[in-house]
């Protein structure tokens, strides 16, 4: 089956075409790590996650790249205190690297929270610096980019004027973005406002900065993604992702560095998620419209009124394709807990049907799967993929009901597949398995506590935790690691 996708670049779907057979190379914008990522975020991330999954379930080898960004994003291209990672190490009163670390460890245990898969390669901006400072001078040599003050910028205007044509992707026309934008403070070392910042110079207040050519400075946000994406997938590559904000100015300023540094298009798929919204409005951290992920799944925020297990929020989420927008509610959570619940319900009873057998089912279950895959590989339709699993749900309960029949051969293709689609592509799990969690974490604290009490020399307590513990089958281990435990 050909798989179709919506290539943002030509506004169409088209029949997919990996440069390399069965391979597919895949770069997905990563977050800026200056604080934590809000439920929007998780959207967009779960949205590649849903198309990573996919694609490997329909047997291509991918290769995923997600960075982090962990310099260079500013909000716009002025000063220093547009430096989001000086500006929140100043407010934590932490070393911006120690803001990143803290960020980059709290989006991992968020993304694992929700079941996402890790990327193949995750590199960090910072640890390219050199691909950048290499890129700009390609740029310069070029004769598409320009010092001004030790910052180097993009010139738009000779990009365009050999016929590159920016704006191609946003399909923003160029003679009118330049009549719309005024010249604002402190960007007059630019020849136009257009032109953007492929190296800045660092203010002595800079506390992140590198030694380049043209001084100490760090590199422009526009060009990690370009400096990373072409080192593990080539100057040109199959697909690239991130949220629909992204698409103007940053994807399209890397299409303009890709083509002015290669001469060819750098991506041949662009893909934009849509956004997440909350009473009608985009999740954002600075109009305050967020829910960070943590608070939905705990219950503690205003605006559920109870917790969220994270796979419904999962099930949530993909219940809408990735290019609608998605507004969260409480209904509709409510919704999907309760049709979460029958899925599972579904799945549990399908496992438990192992001895089954019987006459051959009105259920056919090859037109069936038939349809699934044709969703899947319609530009990745999670909606209509997840109402054609429910059609199997409702056989399943006949089936439990004695209302239908199934012969063992097709019972075995049924759990396959479903399980396939739902554990693997849809990446659910059973809550019930996830119990195992909450059980580590309980004995986390006791293995925390009984360390306090050797540390105080209250060796009754100590002993009493690890000899009533080994009652209840679970022993624990004192190594040089620490203590671990095993559940015998
Ligand atoms: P950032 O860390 O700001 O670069 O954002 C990380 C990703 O989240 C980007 O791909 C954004 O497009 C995406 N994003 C930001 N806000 C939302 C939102 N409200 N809904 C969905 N995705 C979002
Ligand atoms: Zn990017």
């Amino acid at each position: 089956m050909e798989l179709k996708i919506y290539n943002s670049l030509s506004g169409e779907k088209e029949i997919f075409k990996p440069i390399h057979e069965n391979n597919v190379g895949m770069y997905v914008c990563g977050p800026t790590v200056y604080s934590n990522v809000h439920l929007g975020n998780v959207r967009t991330f779960m949205s590649f996650d849903f198309i990573y999954r996919s694609l490997v379930h329909l047997g291509y080898k991918v290769r995923y790249v997600r960075n982090i960004t962990d310099a260079g994003h500013l909000t716009d291209d002025g000063d220093v205190d547009n430096d989001r990672f000086v500006k929140q190490s100043r407010l934590e009163k932490l070393e911006p690297m120690e803001i990143v670390q803290k960020y980059t460890v709290d989006f991992h245990k968020v993304l694992d929270t929700f079941n996402l898969l890790p990327p193949t390669i995750e590199p960090t901006a910072t640890g390219h610096i050199l691909e950048q400072i290499e890129l700009t001078q390609k740029l310069i040599e070029k004769g598409f980019a320009y010092e001004s003050n030790g910052s180097v910028y993009f010139d738009v205007l000779e990009y365009n004027s050999r016929g590159l044509n920016y704006g191609e992707l946003s399909r923003r026309n160029i003679e009118e973005l330049f009549a719309n934008t005024r010249d604002l403070d402190g960007q007059n070392e630019k020849k136009n406002p257009q032109d953007f910042a492929l190296w800045k110079a660092a203010s002595p207040a800079h506390i992140m900065r590198w030694n380049s050519p043209w001084g100490e400075g760090f590199p422009g946000w526009h060009l990690e993604c370009t400096a990373m994406s072409t080192k593990y997938l080539g100057e040109k590559f199959d697909i690239h992702g991130g949220g629909m904000d992204l698409k103007f100015p940053h994807h399209e300023c890397e299409v303009a560095q890709g083509k002015a540094c290669n001469g060819t298009e750098p991506v041949n798929y662009w893909l934009h998620a849509n956004m997440l919204t909350m009473n009608g409005q985009r999740m954002s951290k600075s109009t305050g419209n967020y829910i960070l992920p943590m608070e939905l799944v705990s219950g503690n925020n205003d605006f559920f009124e109870k917790p969220f297990h994270p796979a419904i929020v999962r099930f949530n989420f993909l219940q809408a394709h990735y290019r609608s927008v998605l507004d969260i509610s409480n209904e509709a959570m409510v919704a999907s807990e309760k049709g979460f619940q029958r899925l599972m319900e579904a799945m549990k009873l399908l496992s438990g049907f192992g001895f089954l057998t019987s006459d051959s089912s009105t259920f056919d279950i090859s037109v069936w799967k038939e349809k699934c895959y044709a969703a899947l590989t319609d530009d990745f339709n999670s909606p209509i993929l997840i109402s054609h699993l429910f059609e199997a749900v409702n056989f399943i309960f006949k089936l439990k009901d004695g209302k239908e029949t199934i012969t063992e051969t097709e019972l075995k293709q049924l759990q396959d597949i479903m399980s396939g689609f739902v554990y693997d592509v849809l990446g659910l799990q059973n809550i019930e398995e996830n119990n195992n969690e909450k059980l580590d974490q309980t004995l986390q604290v006791l293995i925390e506590l009984r360390n306090q009490a050797r540390k105080s020399k209250n060796f009754d307590l100590s002993d009493q935790i690890r000899d009533r513990l080994l009652a209840e089958g679970i022993e624990l281990k004192d190594g040089r690691e620490g203590t671990t435990y095993s559940l015998n």
